[in-house]
């Protein structure tokens, strides 16, 4: 069953996704089980400009890398990044790509950390002292995130992000509930929703963005880290025909490919289960503060996933890359534009060579 949407209130936001640095990682740190020449997992890092227009108001879910991160992330990151052989990939950071758009800095009301990782929290010190830093519950009361490094030896996030500026810890004492998560009306206008969704992290938090009278984009953080975790599902079976092809190199291209050759390759397999209905992937422990709190959450995901009246975006889904227009481009006409009909499905050509379309060692 679809999610019960929150009720129109005559407002919408514009969503533009800005692509904010890159990193790649292997497979198996991310996700249990990797399917065979699934072995690097690329991942773009998405900062999601919102605006909402009646209100005159801007926020930036996320922000990605920032450009010093050698020299400003304190030495347990630096040490995770090498031991995880992670590459990290910067050039222009959300500031730089805001000021190029003619976007000043200090009409960005609010930076909305969806979480603490450093692939998340770019670099607040750039935005003027009027930009306040939104995080979730519980964020000020443990000690890898509050207070900053290198005050805080413990600390995962930096001092300079908080100074001379607001931080707002997001309480959820009052929520509504959206779907099953617990959630904040923003800008109390039906516009856009702050959902708790602990379990990657203890302050991890999602958002759903309003774009037109009945449709949304969901901003899921890292609830997941491919849309091999939360498809197919029942919400959203594995289709007989997949159209267009995740083989094909152009998104253009008519090709169709049945979706029999994927089922073969899925680990629902190993675990007894029907792969057209199960996720390709399930969640692992080292990625995850809280796996069974993070399992909980992506069950919730899952109806939000199968209905047409939303698109998923996680923060770091590769496969959208050649679907989505970038900022300053907005993505609020998705559903017209067909955005999540070409990319529901395109994560697939990642599983190319074990289903033996290609043998492109690059895949
Ligand atoms: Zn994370
Ligand atoms: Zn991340």
């Amino acid at each position: 069953m679809a999610p019960l949407l929150p009720y129109d209130m005559g407002t919408i936001v514009e969503v533009s996704v800005i692509h904010a640095g890159r990193t790649t990682v292997p497979t198996a740190y991310v996700v249990d089980r990797p399917i065979a020449g699934h072995n690097v997992l690329d991942m773009p890092c998405y900062s999601f400009l919102i605006e909402n227009r009646r209100l005159n108001k801007k926020v930036l879910f996320d922000l990605g890398i920032r450009k010093n991160w050698k020299e400003k992330l304190p030495p347990s990151i630096l040490h995770q990044i090498q031991s995880a052989k992670a590459l990290v990939d910067i050039e222009q950071d959300v500031a730089d790509q805001l000021r190029n758009a003619n976007v000043p800095l200090e009409s960005i009301n609010a930076i909305i950390w969806s979480h603490h990782h450093m692939d998340h929290t770019g670099d607040p010190s750039l935005f003027p002292p009027s930009t306040d830093l939104i995080v979730g519950p519980g964020f000020n009361r443990n000690k890898r995130t509050f207070p900053g490094y290198p005050t805080n030896a413990d600390a995962l996030v930096t001092d300079d992000a908080f100074s001379g500026r607001s931080l707002v810890v997001l309480d959820f004492w009052n929520a509504m509930t959206i779907g099953g998560f617990l959630a904040i009306d923003f800008f109390q206008d039906g516009s856009l929703y702050l959902l708790k969704s602990t379990g990657h992290t203890h302050n991890h938090i999602s958002a759903l963005a309003r774009t037109s009278k009945d449709r949304f984009i969901f901003l899921g953080g890292d609830i997941a880290h491919h849309p091999g975790e939360y498809r197919p599902t029942k919400h959203l079976p594995l289709p007989t025909e997949i159209r267009p092809s995740p083989l094909g190199e152009e998104i253009s291209s008519p090709s169709v490919c049945p979706g029999s050759i994927f089922e073969a390759v899925s680990s629902a397999n190993i675990r007894g289960l029907d792969a057209k209905v199960t996720p390709f992937y399930q969640l692992n422990a080292a990625m995850n503060e809280d796996l069974k709190d993070a399992e909980i959450a992506l069950e919730k995901l899952l109806r939000f996933d199968g209905s047409s009246k939303v698109m998923v975006i996680i923060s770091h889904d590769a496969s959208l890359l050649d679907v989505l227009p970038f900022f300053p481009r907005s993505i609020n006409e998705w559903d017209v534009k067909g955005y999540k009909a070409e990319g529901t499905w395109r994560f697939l050509r990642d599983f190319a060579r074990a289903a033996g379309g290609t043998t492109d060692e690059s895949v």
